[in-house]
C-alpha cells in the first residue's frame, strides 16, 4: 500500500508531467508548424505556463513532505522519486521565480532572432540576445554555487558531475589521437570516390526511405511520428508518444538518412522506459550525454556500419535505382564514412566531429569566464575552426549561427555529445561480447540489439544514475579509449593506412 505522503508526491508528479507535456506541445508546434511571427504570443503563454510549473516545484512545503516521505517505508522506485523530486526542488528553488520565468521569455525571442540571423548569415540580429543569455548563466550561476566557476555549474546541470578539468583532460585524449589520424587521412588517405552521394535524390523517394529505416530499427509508428524541421530534433510527449523530426535536402540524401538513424536513436530511449516510470519524474533519459549516446550509437555504430548498409541495399536500390547504379554497398559504406574536415557539425564525420565539439567547448569556456565578449564570439569562432580542423569559415551562417542550442540557452550542452559518442563506443564493445552485432546487422534483426540496449539502460529512465547505467552497459569505468581504438581500426581499415 502506498502512504498518504507517497500518494501526495505522485499527485505533483502528474501535475508537473502535466505542465511539461502541454510546454512540449508547445515548442515541437513552434518548431514545425507555427508560422514565423508567433514568438511573441509563444512567449507570454510560456512565460505563464513556466511559471505555474516553478511554483509546483519550488513550493515551500515540499521539503517537509518530502522529509516525511524518507520516514516511511518505501519501495525502491518511490525512494528514487523522492530523490528526483528533491534534487528538481533544489536546484529549481535556487532561482528566483521571476528570473526563471523571464528566461524562458527571453530564449523564445532569441530563438526567432537566431531564425532571422541565421538565414541574413548576420551575427548582430543575435547578438544582442545571446548577450543576455550569457549575462543571464554568468549570474545564476552563483545561485547554484558562488564558489564554482559559473561554467562548472552549468556543465553538472547538463551531466553530474562533468567539469572543465574533466572535460579538458577527456578533450586532450581524444585530440592527441584524432589530430594525427585526420592528418595522416589527409596525407595518405586516396580520396574516396563519393561523387555519387551528390546527384538528385527526390524527396518522395527520400521519405520512403526514412520509413523504411524506422521500421528497420523497430520503431512503432503508432507511437512515434516523423515530422519536418530545419533543425532534426526529438520530443517525448510520453512513453507512448514521441515525435522526431529530420530535413530533406534534394542534393543530400545521406544528411536525411543519418538525421533520421540519430532522432530514432533518442526515440527508441524514450519509447522503452518501463511502464511504472509513466507520469513520474523518473521518466526520461537519465542525462544529456547518456541520451546523445543512443542517438550517436545508433547512427555511427549501428548506421554507419557495412552490415547495416547490406541490409538497407535492396531498399536503397529500388527507390534509387539510378543514383545507386553501378554503386557497391561496400562503395556507399566508405562514402558515407568519408573523412573530411567541414563547416557544419551535425553533417561531420566520425573523426572530425569531436573537434567541432571542442571548438564550441573552448568558446562557451571563454564566454563563461568572461574573457571573450559576444560581440567578439564570429571572429574567435573562424579562428578556432581554423586551428581545430583547418577550414576556413565562409560566413556566420556556416559558423558560428549553424547550432540552436545558444539561442535555447543551452550553454554546457555540447560537451554532452562528445561525452555520449565516447559512451556509445564503450558500450558497443560491451555488447560486441554479448551479441555478433553485424550479423545482426546485415541480417536487418535489429530486436537482439535493441533488447539488450533496453534492458541495461532504456527501461531505467532516471531510476539509475548516468553512472550506474554506464556500469550496467559498460561493465566498467568510463575509459574514452574505447572510442578512440574505435576510430584507428575503422578509418584505418577504410583507408588502407
Ligand atoms: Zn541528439
Amino acid at each position: 500500500m502506498m502512504t498518504e505522503t507517497m500518494q501526495a508526491l505522485r499527485d505533483l508528479q502528474k501535475k508537473l508531467y502535466a505542465f511539461q507535456f502541454a510546454l512540449n506541445v508547445i515548442d515541437f508546434d513552434a518548431q514545425t508548424v507555427a508560422p514565423s511571427e508567433s514568438y511573441s504570443g509563444r512567449g507570454e503563454a510560456l512565460e505563464v505556463l513556466s511559471s505555474i510549473k516553478y511554483s509546483l516545484i519550488a513550493d515551500p512545503a515540499l521539503p517537509a513532505l518530502l522529509e516525511k516521505a524518507r520516514g516511511e517505508e518505501r519501495t525502491e522506485q518511490e525512494a528514487a522519486e523522492v530523490a528526483e523530486l528533491q534534487r528538481m526542488y533544489d536546484e529549481t528553488s535556487k532561482i528566483p521565480a521571476q528570473e526563471y520565468a523571464a528566461f524562458v521569455k527571453l530564449t523564445t525571442a532569441a530563438v526567432n532572432a537566431w531564425e532571422k540571423a541565421k538565414a541574413a548569415s548576420d551575427f548582430s540580429l543575435f547578438a544582442p540576445y545571446l548577450e543576455q543569455i550569457v549575462a543571464y548563466r554568468r549570474r545564476t550561476a552563483a545561485y547554484f554555487d558562488a564558489n564554482k566557476a559559473p561554467y562548472d555549474v552549468w556543465l553538472d546541470q547538463y551531466e553530474k558531475g562533468l567539469s572543465m578539468a574533466q572535460c579538458d583532460a577527456f578533450f586532450d585524449q581524444l585530440k592527441a589521437v584524432i589530430q594525427p589520424l585526420v592528418k595522416e587521412i589527409g596525407q595518405r588517405g586516396a580520396k574516396i570516390p563519393c561523387d555519387f552521394l551528390k546527384g538528385t535524390w527526390p524527396i518522395e523517394a527520400q521519405k520512403m526511405l526514412s520509413a523504411a529505416v524506422m521500421k528497420l530499427m523497430g520503431i512503432d509508428e503508432r507511437h512515434c511520428v516523423l515530422s519536418e524541421s530545419e533543425h532534426p530534433f526529438t520530443t517525448e510527449f510520453y512513453k507512448g508518444d514521441v515525435r522526431i523530426t529530420t530535413h530533406y535536402h534534394e542534393d543530400d540524401m545521406a544528411s536525411n538518412l543519418y538525421s533520421v538513424i540519430h532522432e530514432g536513436g533518442h526515440a527508441l530511449y524514450e519509447l522503452h522506459m518501463a511502464d511504472r516510470l509513466q507520469y513520474t519524474c523518473l521518466s526520461g533519459g537519465a542525462s544529456m550525454g547518456l541520451h546523445e549516446s543512443q542517438s550517436r550509437l545508433c547512427e555511427n555504430y549501428l548506421g554507419r556500419s557495412l552490415g547495416f548498409i547490406k541490409s538497407l541495399w535492396p531498399t536503397l536500390t529500388e527507390l534509387f535505382p539510378t543514383q545507386l547504379a553501378g554503386v557497391t554497398p561496400e562503395a556507399f559504406y566508405k562514402a558515407v564514412n568519408q573523412c573530411q574536415p567541414s563547416l557544419i557539425r551535425t553533417e561531420a564525420d566520425e573523426v572530425t566531429y569531436c573537434l567541432h565539439v571542442m571548438v564550441r567547448y573552448e568558446l562557451e569556456k571563454r564566454l563563461m569566464d568572461g574573457s571573450l565578449a559576444v560581440k567578439d564570439l564570429p571572429a574567435a569562432w573562424n579562428a578556432q575552426m581554423k586551428e581545430l580542423l583547418g577550414v576556413d569559415v565562409p560566413d556566420d551562417a556556416h559558423g558560428v549561427l549553424q547550432d540552436i542550442h545558444w539561442a535555447c540557452g543551452d550553454l554546457g550542452y555540447f560537451p554532452s555529445y562528445a561525452l555520449g559518442t565516447a559512451y556509445g563506443a564503450q558500450m558497443m564493445a560491451s555488447m560486441r561480447k554479448d551479441l555478433d552485432v553485424d550479423a545482426l546487422l546485415e541480417a536487418g534483426n535489429w530486436a537482439p540489439i535493441t533488447g539488450w540496449l533496453e534492458e541495461r539502460i532504456w527501461q531505467y529512465g532516471k531510476e539509475k544514475t548516468p553512472a550506474q547505467l554506464l556500469k550496467n552497459a559498460c561493465g566498467g569505468e568510463f575509459d574514452p579509449k574505447f572510442y578512440t581504438d574505435y576510430l584507428v581500426e575503422k578509418y584505418f581499415a577504410i583507408y588502407e593506412l
